[in-house]
């Protein structure tokens, strides 16, 4: 049998046949699915169903693109001129830099893809499948040819499959077809010569339901399907170029060209000077060496790394990496509000229908508590109510779980409330089920903010079918003619009370939902058929407390200068009442729009409106798109969550699109730049600081490194244009450069936030990298190191004759400076600062930093101590005195950190 089975899948053309004999063909059953014993079978025979994406360029091409960056260039052309000139060890040291920094770079990368992907590919594609009779949840990944599929709106398609039911189903193939517009799908055979695009009774593995809801049979997987066919075209490695390491190649090639054209102009002055040709190749090598930042580019791509790691601690997965640091430029952030803000944690609390109030006790999902009124009816007497009840129990996917006598719920939250509370009044599953069984749905959709099943009434089997809807205030009264009165009689429908009741619940926070029913003479249902003539039964409110953690969040975000808007499909009132409850207001009070008042609104007029609005209510997810845009046109750097299919517009749109983890759709995650995976607003914050970490610790890496290239070129430009012995020779340079900026520089991506990293407003988008203040921190840090570099040389030359240890000690002078000025960049220095200053206590986590100093240490006792090194870097061994001397000397640099401190470099 699995000779055949696999000889039937390489028949491909699976739109061909019906729907039975294809399902007999994989030994399938299209009620059952498959049984377990089969699935392992099936599983072993056939492997995950998963892409082996072709690796995109070889290790070996991508390891000598590492060489393809202009300061790169110098070098090589540095080691060349050593080479022409003899000097073997000097061209060999040279270029093995350039060879280390490649492999730095090329491990790095490796590295910060590979943990891209294992991030991306943490967060599962599940699958909804018929197995043994019973839907399961599956990941994608466990699918077998013959599994049955179901899909509903939002889903990824998880393989290929031939569709057995379609129920106005809608899928995106545009990865596959290049159509853009959706394709409506059916289940008839199709002609052999039909094209993709036109199998519409296919489903193929990687597009996206966009509408509605089918049941297909797996006839592909992993590789087999047609996506896997094409998928040498699908590039997974993710693009590891951000804003700043834009401008970081932008920075490094201007470095390029003044590097190029100081070096020609020392060459040609030192010439003019009488120097030999070979001093001058000398010097300009010198030059070009000590005025690159060789240990740079490694330190950024480590700090990007370890930001990405630090947010998935925090519950935000970085989906493209550029969103690590736009994330700490954000000016706003659009929430949704159930479930982000909130906790979604739904109680039905009041009724309302026959025209009469009552209010429920109990809390949570636990099915204890009475419905209660203190004038009304009893609650058994009034018949509207007791049908609201029941449309709210039937008109239903959830249910009810309980563990350890703690009830949850399994689906809806919203859902979950309506099930909890007609189980107060008595309702139960099994009797309902066996009495009013369902025969159709309309599933819930955000746009038409209804649901509606379809009922056999087994009671009276004269009667016709009934329907049970739910759904907004707005969405019900639209189709609504009658009511039901508590004796259960039709009576005429007045909105405007309706309206009113709906208002008066809103306004205490609730989320409102209203339920009517209708009669119908068929056993399926269609939009249309609930479109008009539904007979309103009643509203229920549920309240759903803010999440205390957001509240502290959104608190965050105000005094980091963040503004938080609220995006919500829920009724205006409702929204403005937990707006204000969390606090989420600007000039003390909460402007609310709705999605209608939105419309009115010229594009022209609508920045300014939504700079002022706070809350935006009953919103389209069309919508999210414009509002993300007007924003955008007021030079806001927008973050924007989404959960929904129509979501991914806006998503796409926003600086930072960011989708719910668990109950974001496929097509919204894949549209995202970040993923929070407990969907709380509270991640958004916590990313955002750990954004802004990251840039700031970027900026200390620069701020300490490149004072150190100023002081070394300095040196040498001013040596040859004196006519002075070069104090610093390109082989120290290097090691200076390399070896000891890297063992210092990486403990500051490790450094921990700063206390007052959200205190301060955004960074501007186009905030130049190197700005004002940090130059000028350079600048004097710069000043200082040539001093030290040239006065210890001349001093120790003049006092000693020897010139490698007058070398090496300007080395070692200069290396204890760079100790002290490393502290005062880091938070030690702010904890010295408090404990001075305000003598509190504070303890920053200064692990990293203590072994990158411990081990600057080592190294350059190697450095001068060893001979070995002696003979490589031309150093001479220091004495005890010695060595006095240069940390006497380098305890200079104290004084002179406290004054640059006052340089913030973030201004
Ligand atoms: P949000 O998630 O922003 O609160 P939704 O789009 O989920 O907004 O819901 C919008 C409105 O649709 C709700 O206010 C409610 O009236 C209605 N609604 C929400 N969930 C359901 C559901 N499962 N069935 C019917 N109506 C619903
Ligand atoms: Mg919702």
């Amino acid at each position: 049998m699995e000779t055949t089975l696999i000889k039937e899948l390489e028949q491909k053309q699976w739109y061909t046949l019906s729907g039975q004999d294809i399902t007999r063909l994989l030994n399938s059953n299209s009620e059952q699915g498959l049984s377990a014993s089969e699935i392992a079978k099936r599983q072993e025979q056939f492997g995950k169903n998963e892409l082996i994406a072709k690796s995109g360029k070889s290790p070996i091409v991508r390891f000598l693109l590492q060489f393809n960056q202009p300061l790169l260039y110098i070098l090589l052309i540095a080691g060349a001129i050593k080479a022409l000139l003899g000097e073997w060890v000097n061209a060999g040291v040279i270029w093995g830099v350039t060879v280390i920094n490649a492999i730095i770079g090329f491990v790095q990368e490796s590295k910060a893809e590979s943990a891209l992907a294992a991030l991306a590919s943490s967060v599962q594609t599940d699958a909804i499948v018929l197995r043994d009779g019973q839907k399961v949840k599956v990941s994608s990944t466990e699918i077998v040819p013959g599994d049955l599929v179901m899909l509903a709106s939002g889903d990824k398609v998880p393989a290929d499959l031939r569709l057995l039911k379609a129920n106005n189903l809608q899928i995106n193939e545009s990865a596959l077809t290049g159509e853009s517009v959706a394709s409506q799908k059916q289940t008839r055979p199709i002609s052999e010569d039909a094209p993709l695009a036109d199998r519409k009774n296919m489903a193929y593995g990687g597009s996206f339901v966009t509408a509605g809801q089918g049941l297909g049979i797996v006839v592909a997987t992993g590789n087999n399907t047609e996506t896997g066919r094409i998928s040498q075209l699908i590039e997974k490695s993710p693009n590891l170029s951000t804003p700043l390491t834009r401008k970081f190649d932008k920075f490094s090639r201007t470095l390029l060209y003044i590097i190029l054209g100081i070096s020609a102009l020392t060459f040609a002055i030192g010439l003019g000077y009488g120097y030999s040709w070979v001093e001058m190749f000398e010097a300009a090598v010198a030059l070009a060496v000590s005025a690159i930042p060789e240990g740079l580019p490694a330190v950024v791509t480590i700090t990007l790394a370890i930001g990405v790691s630090r947010m998935a601690r925090r519950h935000a997965i970085i989906r493209k990496l550029p969103a690590v640091e736009t994330l700490g430029s954000a000016t706003v952030i659009c929430s949704d509000k159930t479930g982000t803000l909130t906790e979604n944690q739904m109680t039905v609390q009041s009724i309302w229908a026959g025209g009469q109030d009552y209010q429920v006790t109990g809390s949570g999902y636990t099915p204890e508590g009475e419905i209660t009124s203190e004038n009304s009816d009893d609650p058994q007497d009034n018949l509207a109510l007791q049908e609201c009840l029941k449309a709210g129990f039937l008109c239903n996917d959830s249910h009810l779980e309980v563990k350890d006598n703690f009830w949850s719920v399994v689906g809806d939250p919203t859902e979950g409330a309506l099930i909890a509370v007609a189980r107060k009044a008595g309702y139960s599953a099994s009797e309902l089920e066996e009495t009013t069984p369902r025969l159709d749905v309309i599933p819930f959709e955000s746009e038409l903010q209804y649901m509606a099943t379809l009922h056999q009434n087994t009671n009276d089997v004269s009667e016709n079918n009934i329907i049970y809807i739910k759904g907004s205030v707005e969405a019900i009264l639209n189709h609504s003619h009658d009511c039901l009165d508590s004796q259960g009689n039709l009576c005429s429908l007045n909105k405007e009370t309706v309206h009113q009741q709906a208002e008066l619940m809103a306004e205490e926070g609730l989320r409102v939902l209203a339920f009517a029913k209708k009669s119908l003479d068929n056993s399926s249902i269609e939009h249309q058929n609930v479109e008009s003539g539904l007979i309103f039964l009643g509203l229920q409110g549920m309240i759903d407390p803010p999440r205390a953690e957001a509240i502290r969040a959104v608190k965050a975000c105000q005094s980091a200068g963040i503004q938080v808007k609220m995006i919500t499909g829920d009724h205006a009132s409702t929204a403005k009442a937990i707006a204000q409850s969390m606090g989420i207001q600007k000039h003390h009070e909460v402007q609310a729009f709705t999605g209608q008042q939105l419309a009115q609104i010229e594009d022209s007029q609508l920045a300014t409106a939504v700079e002022d609005g706070v809350v935006f209510a009953r919103v389209a997810p069309e919508q999210k798109l414009r509002l993300v845009e007007a924003l955008q046109a007021k030079g806001e750097v927008v973050a924007m969550t989404g959960d929904g299919v129509n979501d991914a517009p806006a998503l796409r749109q926003a600086d930072i699109g960011i989708a719910m983890g668990r109950t974001g759709t496929e097509v919204a995650k894949e549209a995202a730049d970040m993923i929070l995976t407990d969907d709380n607003f509270a991640s958004i914050e916590a990313a955002v600081e750990e954004g802004r970490t990251v840039y700031q610790n970027l900026l200390k890496a620069i701020a300490f490194i490149l004072p150190v290239n100023g002081g070394e070129s300095m040196t040498i430009l001013l040596s040859v244009l004196f006519m002075r012995e070069l104090p610093i020779l390109a082989l120290q340079v290097l090691w200076l450069n390399m070896v000891n900026s890297i063992a210092m520089t990486v403990p500051l991506a490790f450094e921990p936030k700063s206390h007052h990293v959200m205190q301060r407003p955004p960074l501007p988008h186009n905030h130049p990298l190197l700005s004002r203040n940090l130059l000028k921190r350079i600048l004097v840090i710069s000043l200082f190191n040539w001093i030290l570099i040239f006065g210890v040389f001349e001093w120790i030359k003049q006092s000693t004759g020897e010139i490698n240890l007058a070398r090496t000690m300007a080395i070692q002078a200069l290396v204890v400076g760079r100790i002290f000025y490393l502290l005062s960049i880091s938070q030690v220095s702010r904890s010295i600062l408090l404990r001075l200053r305000e003598n509190r206590r504070y303890f920053p986590d200064s692990k990293a930093l203590g072994i990158g100093i411990l081990c600057t240490i080592i190294l350059q006792i190697i450095f001068s101590q060893w001979s070995l090194m002696n003979q490589l870097f031309a150093t001479a061994p220091l004495n005890i005195n010695q060595w006095i001397f240069c940390f006497l000397i380098g305890l200079l640099m104290i004084p002179l950190a406290i004054l640059v401190n006052r340089f913030d470099p973030f201004d």
